[in-house]
């Protein structure tokens, strides 16, 4: 039996978790706000055994960055370039298998494909971006493009995001990633993204592509401008959208590098708003089956601890992650499954490799 003696305001958000009621952003706020975070990681532990048990999730999976070149001027952004600008670049179909068949190896399952809003190119090159890698490696998942490039696509293609979801999945798309997501708010939006989809349009991409089928990963960068209010917001707007279509397989907090110079960021995020984020994602986000720690942007020491504050997934291999690099990240740009199952192992877990869909392919 635990020991710890919660306070008032803690007793009853223990209550309301161990009673499976949702929590509120003022509950969310307070979770920000309490000094005692190992009781907020407790909870958010208890609620991860009760869903997944002892198992962390993890995939061998390759990024590809098909082009860096990006109409929009995200603040935080330091991968794209303009057009013509040194560094830009826009991978044609031979570029794009040499990409792949210098990095490929036979345990990789899954693409994950996001790149710059390029309008220099056409709807097209998107859809044969998909055509080629699935002609080519049939066998791994096609994640690609996030809700704000299918926007983007939208526009560009003249189409409806429906329509440029349905091409889309005949080309061979079989899930999208999160990101996109940023904060989940106008105002944020309006600060540090102006140029790209609204918090409205984003979460309507991922809505349309619930409907057609897809199931599909939310994102949240936090660690700038954002108040805790609006990162509580962000999380209340996709347990609502989850509420009615259960599309989203998993959500992952994204800390802000410190290189995001536009982004006004003096330094990294902390260890205690990394791990109190995980907790507080995972005690939010309660018709979401998975909490992913992203290895990349939080290190891998912080990932470890993440899997006793409420996280069940540590992600991927990758190979080649480029954006958080992009802006700073210190982690090296891929890793190898030994030690993905080495930090879950040593943290006391059970290491189980997945597919996309978080179907078991092997336990360790
Ligand atoms: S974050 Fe994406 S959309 Fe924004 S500037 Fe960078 S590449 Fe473009």
């Amino acid at each position: 039996m635990s020991t710890l003696i919660l306070d008032q305001r803690m007793q009853e958000i223990a209550d309301k978790v161990r009673n499976g009621e949702r929590l509120t952003i003022e509950d969310g706020l307070y979770l920000y706000d309490t000094p005692d975070l190992l009781s907020v990681a407790q909870l958010a532990n208890e609620v991860n055994q009760k869903k997944n048990g002892n198992k962390v999730y993890f995939i061998e999976n390759m990024y590809i960055n098909p082009t860096n070149v990006c109409e929009a001027n995200c603040g935080f952004c330091g991968f794209k370039r303009k057009p013509g600008e040194e560094g830009a670049y826009t991978m044609d179909e031979e570029a794009l298998l040499k990409y792949v068949g210098d990095r490929w190896n036979d345990n990789i399952r899954e693409f994950h494909i996001v790149g710059g809003h390029n309008h220099e190119v056409p709807f097209d090159y998107y859809l044969d971006t998909i055509r080629t890698l699935k002609k080519h490696y049939p066998q791994a998942t096609v994640k690609a493009y996030t809700g704000a490039e299918i926007e983007f696509f939208s526009r560009i293609a003249g189409i409806s995001m429906k329509e440029v979801l349905e091409e889309l999945i005949k080309a061979g798309l079989d899930t999208m990633p999160g990101g996109g997501a940023e904060i989940l708010t106008e105002r944020y939006r309006l600060k540090m993204s102006p140029d790209k989809a609204s918090t409205d349009q984003w979460l309507e991409a991922h809505e349309i592509a619930h409907g057609l089928g897809l199931k599909t990963h939310a994102t949240m960068l936090y660690g700038s401008i954002e108040s805790y209010e609006e990162r509580l917001i962000h999380m209340d707007r996709l347990r609502q959208l989850q509420d009615r279509t259960n599309g989203y397989m998993v959500f992952i907090p994204l800390a802000m590098q410190p290189r995001s110079v536009n982004a006004g960021l003096k330094r990294r995020t902390t260890a205690f708003d990394d791990m109190r984020t995980v907790a507080i994602s995972r005690l939010m986000l309660d018709n979401f089956d998975h909490i992913k720690a992203y290895w990349i942007n939080i290190g891998v020491q912080l990932t470890q601890m993440a899997l006793t504050f409420g996280s069940d997934d540590i992600h991927g291999t990758l190979i080649e992650e480029r954006i958080s690099h992009a802006v700073g990240a210190l982690t090296s740009s891929g890793i190898t499954r030994d030690e993905l199952i080495h930090i879950i192992k040593t943290a006391g877990k059970t290491p189980v490799e997945r597919d996309t869909f978080y179907n078991i392919i092997k336990e360790y």
